[in-house]
């Protein structure tokens, strides 16, 4: 068997002095916990997914439980956890492999990589850590560590970069021990050699690392090209009863907080608009990874009537059951504390 290289083995070690042991999805880190949490944890930090990850798994403990769902139960589950294209890749997965796996998690990368919402680094995560398969992963902790310890330049998502990094990450996972070597990588850049400020002084692979001996920490990993943040302006119309109850629509299952819960947006709900007594509220600015979004909303007190004019379909509720019952997205908690 190849022996592994040094920077594996510092990992290791590291790992087994200093890495995070005791979360709720490592014991046992059964291929369903690993596949939720792999997916909960893109772009979110553990300490957040801890909480949604425990309650998803105690309503939803396995795939069938989970492919049975209505989408908006998933998605009730997933609101403030962000990037809601996961909660619904999740779900259709979930679905899949009740139907064509027997419900559960396959054990191929071809497999794997078929289902939606999982990438690459996912179903290498999977692999190793439930299935004890050696597979490389490369998340973005895993490129960062890579980038600065040999020196990678280039934006690590871009094309080039990843050539030089699937290789890279591939040859670092030992054959034995990958389950905890997955792990070990993963933590080590979220711990240790981490975006801002990097521990190195703690560090293990400081004397061979590339970032630390040439002082360009900071320079590496590269950042994307800047492209312009496009901007855009939503205008909510918050209809309001007499008893305080409120109007919402589901949104569209593609675009900005696809099938989450909303007030009516853009167009007038209804013809008669003038008729009733309207209060702007003011507008606020609401950042998403690729839009700078102006929120707008006008308030429309509607009285006691039964609205037959309102030409959507949707459902009134309470104030403040909002969110207990329907998946809403952050703007709109917002938008209703405001009233
Ligand atoms: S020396 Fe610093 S930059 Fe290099 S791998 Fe260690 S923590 Fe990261």
């Amino acid at each position: 068997m190849p022996k592994n290289s040094p920077f594996t083995d510092a990992i290791l070690s590291w790992y087994d002095r200093n890495g995070r042991h005791d979360l709720p999805w490592q014991h046992p880190a059964s291929p369903y916990d690993v596949w939720l949490s792999e997916t909960m944890l893109q772009q979110t930090q553990v300490a957040t997914v801890i909480d949604y990850f425990q309650r998803f798994k105690s309503k939803f403990p396995d795939i069938p439980s989970l492919a049975q769902a209505s989408l908006d139960e998933v998605m009730q589950l997933w609101a403030g956890l962000g990037y809601y294209r996961r909660a619904k890749h999740l779900h259709e997965a979930a679905k899949i492999m009740a139907k064509k796996h027997s419900g559960r998690v396959p054990s191929s990368l071809e497999d794997l990589m078929a289902l939606p919402g999982i990438g690459q680094s996912t179903a290498g995560a999977i692999l190793s850590i439930a299935y004890q398969k050696p597979c490389a992963i490369l998340d973005g902790n895993v490129k960062r560590v890579l980038c600065r310890h040999y020196g990678i330049r280039g934006w690590p998502d871009s094309t080039l970069t990843l050539k030089q990094l699937w290789p890279l990450a591939e040859s670092l996972t030992p054959n034995k021990d990958c389950h905890r070597y997955a792990q070990a990588i993963m933590d080590f850049g979220a711990v240790l050699c981490t975006r801002n400020k990097p521990n190195c002084q703690a560090c293990p692979i400081q004397k061979s690392c590339y970032a630390f001996l040439q002082q360009c920490i900071e320079q590496l990993p590269e950042k994307k090209p800047r492209a312009k943040v496009p901007e855009k302006t939503l205008h909510f119309w918050i209809l309001q009863r007499d008893n305080g109850d409120i109007f919402l629509t589901q949104r569209p299952p593609l675009g900005i907080w696809a099938s989450l819960w909303a007030f009516p947006e853009g167009e007038p709900p209804m013809s008669n608009l003038a008729e009733y007594h309207k209060q702007t509220l003011s507008p606020f600015l609401h950042l998403l990874t690729h839009f700078r979004l102006t929120i707008k909303a006008t308030l429309v007190h509607i009285g006691k009537q039964n609205l037959a004019e309102i030409k959507l379909a949707g459902t009134w509720c309470a104030p403040h059951t909002v969110g207990k019952t329907l998946g809403v997205p952050k703007p709109i908690t917002k938008l209703i504390t405001q009233l």
